[in-house]
């Protein structure tokens, strides 16, 4: 299976597999070189991804910067705000 540019060089969970963003540019994703335009195109791959929970969890517990599952760093620093969105993830049913 193949894996996301972005994800060169990080060894990730079974749920990397299944990503939305396989493929895409990982400039979508790069907090520094992202346009308005490119945040809306990450948002909407990021939303309709099965593995968003996964995702999520693994972007915390290792502080990756960027995109992921959706969100920043810096949203990813608050606490409640990760716990809304877990809880929201699995109520959707993601992985
Ligand atoms: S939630 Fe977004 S960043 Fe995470 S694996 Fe899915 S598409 Fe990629």
């Amino acid at each position: 299976m193949s894996s996301a540019p972005r994800y060169y060089g990080v060894r990730l969970g079974w749920w990397a597999d299944d990503a939305n963003c396989i493929g895409e540019d990982p400039k979508i994703f790069n907090n520094n070189k992202r346009t308005a335009q490119a945040s809306q195109t990450a948002q909407s791959i990021c939303n309709a991804c099965p593995v968003a929970l996964s995702c999520l969890r693994h972007a915390v517990a290792n502080g990756e910067p960027d995109i992921w599952a959706g969100t920043t760093e810096a949203q990813r620093k608050n606490r409640k705000y990760v716990q809304f969105l877990t809880e929201e993830f699995a109520r959707a049913k993601k992985r």
